[in-house]
Formats: C-alpha cells, structure tokens, sequence
C-alpha cells in the first residue's frame, strides 16, 4: 500500500492554506466542512475566498509566505503555482513532520487528499495515489450512483442507539448477529428513510423474533435500463428474490443482483398467463417467509401497473413495503422520439388514458377527449387504434390531427409511425408493429420535425 488511508479529526485544528485563487478556494471548502480554523497565506486573495473565510476562526495574511507560517498547524496545504513557493511550504512542513500536501504534485506531499463519497457520517474515501484523477473520478460517480443517499440516516441512527443496544445485549457477539438481522430487516430500509421509530419496532425486538421479509415495488422504467432511478438501482441490489413482467427489459433486468432469483410473472397481450390474484399471493408468501422481494414493474408501477392491487394485499397481510416510481412509457416514448407531450401554444394538458379498460370495450370520455388543445397518450391502445381514430373523429376531433405510435419506445428497437387520425391505422399496418406500443394523439406531435426528430 503506497498510502495509508485515515479519517483526519480536523475540528478546532488550524490548518495553513499557502495560495488565494480558485484552487485554494477549493480546499478551503473542504477543510470548513471538517471544521478545521484555517489561515490563508497568499500575494492575492480572491473574492470568494475571502467570503468563505469570514468567520473569525480565519485569518487572512496578503504576504508572501515565511517559514514561521509553519508553526502551530495541524496540516498544511500549498496551492500556488509557484514551484518555488511549493517546494519551500513542502520541505518546511516535512521538517517539523507537520502533514503537507501540495496540489497536484504527489511527489511534495507526504499526505494526498482522496476522492470523498459523503454521507456524513459515513464517509467513503477513493485514492489512485495520485496515479490518475481521472480514474478517481470515475470511481466516486459510480459510488455516487449505489451508495444510498439514506446511509447517512442509517449510520446516525445506528449511533443513536449504540449504547442502549449495548446495555441491552452485553455479549458483542450477540449483539453482532443482532445487528445483522436488524440490517436485513426491514427496519434497515426505515432508518434509511429517517424513521427511527418504526426502525426501532425491529432493532428492539427479541433477535428470534425481528421479522425480515418485506417487498419492494419497483417502477423499471420503460426499456433503457439507463432510465431507472438511482432508488430503483439500490433495491436491485438489495434483492432476495425478484418478481417481473414482461414489460421489464432484458437491459433492466441484467442489472438485478447477480445471484437473486428471477421469476417471471408476466401477462402477454392482455390474457392472463399469471393471475393477479397468484401474484399478490407470492408476494405475501414469499415476503412472510423472510425474503426481501423486489416486484419490478415496467415503467412506473401506479400508472396502468396494478401496483395499488398488490399494495392492498400486502397491507392486509401486515408486511412492510417501499415504493419506488419509474419513468412511465408516456414520458419515455415522448422523449426519446421528440415529442413534447405538452406546449404552451398547442397543448395546455396531457392525459393517460388506456385503450384496454376492464370490460373489454374502448368505452371512454371521447367527448372531452375531442377538445383540441390536449394531448391524449393511449396506453395498451393497439388493438383499439381503429376504434380510437374514429371514435376521436366522430366526436369533433379534426381528423388531421397528428398521432404517433411509437413501438418499443426507448430501446434499440423502437420504431415510430407517424400519421393524423384518417390514415394512422393504415400505416400502422403496414409498419407491422411489435407489442408494446403507445399511442400520442395531438398537435404536439408535429413538433418532432421541429426537433429534427421526424
Ligand atoms: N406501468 C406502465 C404501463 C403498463 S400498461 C408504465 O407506467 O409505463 C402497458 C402499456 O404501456 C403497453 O401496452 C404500452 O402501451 C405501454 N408501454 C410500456 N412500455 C412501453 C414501451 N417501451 N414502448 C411503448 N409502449 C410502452
């Protein structure tokens, strides 16, 4: 190891900034957020600098740096672009074993700042030892996107409650395993979320009793597993056991946890291959067993997703569950063929409708639908689309009014077919079309070929 990693306790401590401008500027938010006193040494100081060190903890020296500067500092840092200034803070520092670190020139510095993931009070450092930056970087957003935002709920609460745990369980290894069911219980999702009292429902259980299963509903967006949410992403990884239909991509469901069991429980083209009813069933099953089940559902699970259903069932069954939306296939579709689905001029609002409604028949509004100035998404609309083109007609709606069918929507394959009310069947047909398809029916949708889209 060419470093040794440590977590530095600067509050309180005075730390010596040699330089003014943006990079010191730089260092100097990080030393505050440490709450280290810091004294600026610099031939000028810039603005900003200047507003962040107010606070009288600070000092502020327009000099030139002198040895004796030196004295005193918990750590040193040069920011200069003067090598020779650099040179000197560095072997000062060195001298007296003072901690130094001179901006992007490891080999001066006996100390290297690393990248920071910060969830304070957890904090995740990432070092190339100075080798590459960019490589640094990269790792920190790749943590940025898996580390839970909640983590640092989590760490407080666990804080919290360290020392009455302790008075509770005296053997440690007890107190161990108790923590670890208390991590794989629900109450570990809870503190996340920063709600310490029903996180304590689990962690001040007797350890046989602290239950663990409960289920995550989970929006997958539309196709492009690049459109699941951060939240989406974490629950993935978090899975025992995970639930899809067949709207979930097969992109989206690669980045499930790796050695989750997948179950497919999907309906294709409105027959029922899996009951509603089995799964809210496996749900509860599988959940009441101990697992952590994730029911990932395409696009978001509370538009057209029956998630309120599978929710009922849990509620009645007293497992606990998170909620997770995606991005529903009307934002995805619309964007990814450029289509605004609303526009100040053209269009004041936009409605979901579904072209498949329980009874069978596409038996809707069609009258207000008719109104100009909206845009109406359609979803499960295909088998209907000749229904809805002249239902829309025969209740006023101009007949050239623009309509898209977009197949696939934001996945490699996706196709869109472009026509006004008289003519979108026709040319659906001859497109031939592969399930599932949106349908957008408005003036917006002319707006494509503005985007250089059409
Ligand atoms: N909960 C989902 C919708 C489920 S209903 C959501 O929020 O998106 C299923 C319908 O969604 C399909 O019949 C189709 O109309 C639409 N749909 C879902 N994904 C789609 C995609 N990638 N491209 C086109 N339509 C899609």
């Amino acid at each position: 190891m060419d470093y040794l990693p440590l977590h530095f306790n600067l509050k309180g401590r005075r730390c010596l900034l040699v330089g003014g401008g943006e990079i010191a500027l730089r260092k100097a938010d990080l030393l505050l957020q440490a709450g280290a006193h810091i004294t600026v040494v610099a031939l000028v100081v810039e603005a900003p600098l200047r507003a962040l060190l107010q606070d009288a903890h600070h000092e502020i020296y327009v000099r030139s740096y002198a040895t004796a500067d030196i004295q005193g500092k918990s750590l040193v840092i040069s920011a200069t672009d003067n090598a020779q200034v650099n040179q000197q803070v560095a072997a000062d520092a060195n001298h007296l074993c003072i901690p130094v670190n001179v901006v992007d020139k490891p080999a001066l510095c006996s100390v290297i700042f690393p990248a920071i993931v910060d969830r304070s009070p957890v904090v995740l450092s990432i070092s190339t030892g100075g080798k590459s930056p960019v490589l640094t970087r990269m790792l920190r957003h790749l943590l940025e996107s898996l580390v839970p935002t909640g983590l640092a709920n989590l760490a407080t609460y666990m804080g919290s409650r360290r020392d009455a745990l302790k008075a509770r369980i005296e053997s440690p290894d007890d107190r161990r395993r108790h923590t670890e069911k208390f991590m794989a219980s629900p109450g570990y999702q809870f503190a996340m979320e920063n709600n310490y009292a029903r996180a304590d429902d689990y962690l001040n259980l007797p350890l046989a009793e602290v239950q663990t299963g409960e289920v995550f509903l989970v929006g997958a967006g539309p196709g492009d597993a690049d459109l699941l949410t951060l939240k989406a992403l974490q629950f993935m990884q978090l899975a025992d056991i995970v639930l899809y239909d067949n709207l979930v991509s097969e992109q989206v469901l690669a980045k499930v946890r790796r050695d989750a069991t997948k179950e497919y429980v999907g309906k294709i083209g409105g027959d029922t291959s899996t009951p509603q009813e089995s799964i809210n069933d496996k749900l509860v099953r599988l959940a009441s067993a101990g697992y952590r089940v994730l029911r990932l559902k395409g696009g978001d699970p509370f538009i057209f997703g029956r998630g309120g259903e599978e929710l009922e069932s849990l509620v009645a069954a007293g497992i606990p569950f998170h909620i997770v939306p995606g991005i529903t296939a009307a934002s995805g579709c619309a964007s990814y063929a450029g289509i605004p689905l609303t526009h100040r001029d053209y269009s004041q609002s936009v409605r979901f409708v579904t072209g498949h409604p329980k009874g069978g028949n596409v038996d809707l509004a069609w009258r207000e639908f008719a109104h100009k100035n909206q845009t109406i998404v359609f979803y499960m609309g295909l088998g209907g689309l000749a229904t809805i083109a002249a239902q829309l007609v025969l209740h006023g709606r101009d007949a050239s009014t623009p309509v898209a069918v977009i197949s696939n929507g934001t996945l490699p394959t996706q196709k869109v077919v472009i026509g006004n009310l008289a003519d979108i069947v026709e040319r659906v047909k001859t497109a031939q079309l592969q399930r599932p398809t949106l349908i957008i029916v408005g003036e917006v949708v002319s707006f494509r070929e503005t985007l250089g889209m059409g």
